[in-house]
């Protein structure tokens, strides 16, 4: 017995070493993927309930790592935080973000916005707004075609300085969205204090919605209160037809999950938009 515990401690350390050397070779190689050209920009539809069209698309970065294959953000997101090497690579986000627009500005998803995600250690570059700006200007695109998800550390940590920050993003006609809506803390207060347009109910919430009536009452309450402020509902994570049917029911706006698509490539997105007859 002895043994075999002292054999399943060892098997569990190096289970644990195998965890974080692969952590830390992460991060460097995190240090040239950048310069490499490693990362790529997935888009997953979302669909609008009114018109039945997709007109915008959250962009979800992932990292072809020359030896590992790609490698989703969850994986990289948070060690580049640590690192700090997330302004980098948002900076990168939002360049490539724009340089799509750009691409589609003239053809027939020229009506197409874009949706990026923003963690509040990305607030913390005072420069952000200003290369958001930049990036808008050097690739021609009007500001109303992007978006921002922000979480909601983002309404609770640094709050003078992050309103700040949003205000002025909002001013250049960014649209701004609450992400991941209703876990955490999910103050109302955000809605009151911050320029918020969008608000995304969090998958949690749609998973059992058809099945689970506090999962809806929370849904229609949250749906009914954003309306009254102005603001648009995404739900996260639809991935059957009842659920679609049962938001549109509760008056959401705009629906995203497998059952729309999958993140994909640019040049798929657009096959996808040209060839389903359902958009
Ligand atoms: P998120 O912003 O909440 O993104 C939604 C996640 O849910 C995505 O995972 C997406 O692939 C997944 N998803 C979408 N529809 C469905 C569905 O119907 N069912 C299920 N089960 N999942 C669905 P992904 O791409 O792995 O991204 C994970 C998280 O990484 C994102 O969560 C976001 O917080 C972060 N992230 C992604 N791209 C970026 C980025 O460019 N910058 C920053 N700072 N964070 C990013
Ligand atoms: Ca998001
Ligand atoms: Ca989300
Ligand atoms: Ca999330």
């Amino acid at each position: 017995a002895k043994e075999n515990g002292r054999n399943s401690y060892q098997f569990y350390t190096e289970g644990m070493q195998d965890r974080e050397v692969r952590r830390l070779e992460l991060d460097k190689d995190l240090a040239t993927a950048l310069e490499q050209d490693q990362f790529v920009l997935h888009l997953q539809p979302q669909l609008d309930l009114n018109t039945m069209e997709v007109n915008s698309a959250e962009a979800l970065i992932r990292w072809q790592h020359p030896q590992r294959g790609l490698i989703p953000p969850f994986e990289f997101i948070p060690l580049a935080e640590e690192s700090g090497r997330i302004t980098d690579i948002g900076r990168w986000v939002v360049m490539a973000a724009c340089r799509q627009l750009a691409a589609w500005r003239d053809g027939p998803l020229s009506r197409m916005k874009i949706a990026i995600n923003l963690s509040g250690r990305e607030l913390d570059n005072e420069d952000l707004v200003d290369h958001i700006q930049r990036a808008l200007t050097l690739f021609q695109v009007d500001a109303s075609r992007l978006e921002v998800e922000l979480t909601e550390e983002i309404f609770i940590q640094n709050i003078e300085r992050n309103r700040n920050q949003l205000k002025r993003l909002h001013d250049l006609g960014v649209l701004l969205a609450i992400d991941d809506f209703g876990v955490g803390y999910s103050s109302l207060a955000y809605l009151r204090d911050f320029p918020v347009d969008l608000l995304k109910i969090d998958r949690s919430f749609i998973t059992n919605i058809t099945e689970c009536p506090d999962d809806a009452i929370i849904t229609r309450a949250v749906t009914n209160l954003a309306h009254n402020l102005g603001v648009k509902v995404v739900a996260e994570g639809v991935e059957t037809e009842e659920q679609l049917e049962f938001l549109k029911n509760l008056n959401c706006d705009v629906v995203q999950g497998y059952l729309i698509s999958r993140p994909v490539e640019a040049t798929q997105l657009e096959i996808l938009l040209r060839d389903n007859p359902r958009f």
